[in-house]
């Protein structure tokens, strides 16, 4: 195209929780390409789902263009009036038959903040539920709850312009960084180049190696028991911060009894690590003066995944890294806006901001703002919701933009609680797992047709805007909700993204200072934000901790759900891999794409593959207590002996067939990072 034919749009990259900023060239309303912008926190970087899988889903053939209502066992296309007027007879009917909590919502963590706000507003003033929740559940619901508990803010600390501009020791936990954050991933590269010192403490041998100082290969689930031994190592080395103890800190003496314990020859042997490391890798960090915690899945998809959390936060109390320039405890968010999602209050006990449903004055303050009755009942989190459908207690789902049937643990059980619903909507952008099992599905509409905000992994609010038309009968999504809401009895509408933004600011705290026009004008709003003078906040817990005193939490080890047996003898870890993006209903349509990656496989060791006959490429059959699903065996040493791992992008041998859907008390988070198997040839 000649340069004159072609427009470009400024936008954020909707594939994970980096937030590259690039433009959309656009010709004749279809996106031809991508150009990086030099962003905040990609300076001029993205990875090849930014440049190349961002695009050719939008106008994808196989986009749902028009509502569809299912009768006798088929789709079929029908209107708008008659597919809202059908979910909200559904959803009065529930409501006065069962109560408000016979209904839930699972809000979407791809789409903007603006969608995300006006949706959980559907479920609490219109429906008058708590019952709503996102895919932070299944990723970083541990950091929310964890942080929050220890440091009062359930969000990364730190920024990435100031965590990698200048590290002595980068300590990097449970995080395959150049495969599910990859531009964060070339900057870690790019300062290890410059002189830092990268620790890894992860399960796998992960593609940094080439760039890592050392490299600990813990077994999975010892993340408690890790942290512990290193700052059982800082404790005898005289190497804790003791002014910064007592100045900023409560509870110490606790924790320094309980680590006393975790001598460096136990912890050692509990996470199959050599010892001589660990003592190394904790003088390390500590003597640093700049040394960012970096983390992410390897530390929360556990069943004490808030535990292992707060294990980071205790780690930097110890030796003052907290509230500091380059250092921090830095969880790397996955989806695109899930700290978003989380932040717009889709949780089920916070409102917007965090500010708690169990106080009254929130409840009292939103009652005022959103003129109607709030319930005081505490939500179900949605991993709580499916046991809930098989126990009827709830009748109703409504699924904004996400996929549970393929992403949520244990596949078996999410699919015998969708058939059992009464009924259930699905709002999306392509036919999914869980789309079949809809009542009614509704055409979403992709970032790249609207206007909006995301909200990146460190807390930054950055500008979503349209480049092209929606298709068909495709409507805004925040539009949908209104209508949804008007129909059943609370009156809602707003005249554009921007308005809901101001809507947000006047109701959240952290969010008054955040608009569009802000962002417009070139500013980069990091929240807190309370004003419209306030340029936001970079790095988190400067003077004080947002709850005051920084809490040190004593946590015990424990051992995973699930561990190896006679039975199942190996150990399987799932993740992220660099092509795809969750289900891969987006990335699985970039024809590019496709070509490299498109199918499941299994990484196993090769002590383990010559002893089971398995040669690379096979098929193989991996079989859990809670179902098998058929792959193809890939033979190496990135694993060690004993484990396993997948990738859970894709419907051909999708590892949640086999996932435990056991989860952490506190946080609600599966274990999917820890599950017992065997292997079989296929
Ligand atoms: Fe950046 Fe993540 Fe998008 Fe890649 S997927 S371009 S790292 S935001």
């Amino acid at each position: 195209p000649r340069l004159w034919d072609v427009k470009k749009v400024g936008t954020t990259c909707p594939h994970c929780g980096v937030g590259c900023q690039y433009n959309l060239i656009v010709k004749d309303d279809e996106i031809i390409g991508t150009e990086a912008l030099e962003g905040p926190s990609n300076r001029g970087m993205l990875c090849v789902k930014g440049r190349y899988g961002s695009f050719e889903f939008v106008k994808h053939p196989d986009r749902i263009k028009y509502p569809l209502i299912k009768r006798n066992g088929e789709f079929q296309r029908a209107s708008w009036d008659e597919a809202l007027d059908l979910i909200a007879a559904k959803i009065l009917q529930h409501k006065k038959e069962s109560g408000p909590d016979a209904i839930a919502g699972f809000s979407c963590s791809r789409s903007t903040n603006e969608d995300n706000y006006v949706f959980q507003k559907m479920m609490r003033a219109a429906i008058g539920t708590n019952n709503v929740d996102n895919c932070a559940r299944l990723c970083h619901g541990p950091s929310v709850v964890g942080l929050a508990t220890t440091l009062g803010s359930g969000a990364m600390t730190n920024s990435i312009a100031d965590i990698m501009e200048a590290p002595e020791v980068i300590f990097l936990i449970g995080s395959n960084t150049t495969e599910a954050h990859p531009v964060i991933g070339i900057q870690i590269r790019q300062a290890v180049l410059r002189g830092a010192k990268l620790i890894v403490a992860d399960p796998r041998a992960i593609d940094l190696m080439d760039y890592t100082y050392m490299h600990m290969q813990i077994r999975p689930g010892t993340n408690v028991a890790f942290a512990n031994g290193i700052m059982n190592v800082i404790i005898s080395n005289g190497l804790e911060d003791q002014d910064y103890i007592a100045g900023r800190t409560e509870g110490y003496e606790e924790l320094k009894d309980l680590v006393k314990e975790y001598t460096p020859e136990k912890v050692a042997q509990i996470c199959g690590i050599d010892k001589e490391m660990l003592i190394e890798a904790a003088l390390m960090y500590a003597k640093a003066d700049r040394a960012p915690i970096i983390y992410c899945l390897g530390v929360t998809e556990h069943s004490t995944g808030t535990e292992g959390v707060m294990s980071m936060s205790n780690m930097a109390l110890l030796v003052g890294k907290l509230g500091k320039y380059g250092c921090g405890v830095n969880p790397l968010r996955g989806q695109n806006n899930v700290q978003g999602a989380c932040d717009m209050g889709c949780l089920p006990g916070d409102f917007p901001g965090y500010q708690k449903t169990s106080n009254p004055d929130n409840v009292s303050k939103f009652e005022k703002a959103w003129g109607c009755t709030l319930s005081t009942t505490q939500g179900l989190r949605s991993t709580e919701v499916f046991p809930a459908i098989l126990e009827d207690r709830i009748k109703a789902l409504y699924i904004f933009g996400e996929d549970p049937a393929a992403t949520d643990p244990d596949s078996n059980h999410i699919r015998k609680a969708l058939e059992k619903l009464d009924f259930l909507v699905v709002q999306e952008l392509f036919m999914t797992e869980t789309a079949k099992y809809a009542d009614v599905i509704l055409p979403g509409a992709s970032y790249a047709q609207k206007e909006g905000t995301f909200t990146n992994t460190e807390r930054r609010v950055q500008r979503v805007r349209k480049a092209v038309e929606l298709e068909g009968e495709m409507r805004l999504d925040s539009d949908v909700f209104c209508d949804v809401m008007t129909r059943i009895g609370y009156p809602a509408h707003f005249d554009s993204a921007a308005d809901i933004m101001r809507e947000v600011a006047s109701v959240t705290p952290s969010f008054a200072g955040v608009s569009h026009e802000r962002l417009d004008g070139g500013e980069s709003l990091q929240w807190p934000c309370t004003s419209s003078t306030d340029k936001g906040t970079c790095i988190l817990h400067m003077d004080e901790f947002t709850r005051g005193r920084g809490l040190f939490k004593a946590i015990e080890f424990k051992e995973p759900d699930e561990l190896p047996d006679a039975e199942y003898p190996l150990t399987m870890i799932t993740g992220r891999m660099l092509y795809h993006y969750n289900n891969a209903s987006m990335t699985g349509r970039t024809e590019g794409i496709v070509q490299i990656s498109n199918e499941s496989y299994v990484e196993i060791n090769a002590q383990d593959a010559e002893k089971m006959n398995i040669r690379d490429g096979e098929k193989v059959k991996i079989c859990s207590r809670r179902g098998e699903v058929i792959t193809s065996a890939r033979i190496g040493n990135v694993v060690s002996p004993n484990e396993v791992f997948m990738t859970f992008h894709f419907a051909d041998g999708n590892v949640n067939e086999i996932t435990n859907s056991v989860t952490d008390e506190l946080s609600g988070i599966p274990e999917y990072k820890v599950c017992a198997v065997k292997i079989e040839k296929a």
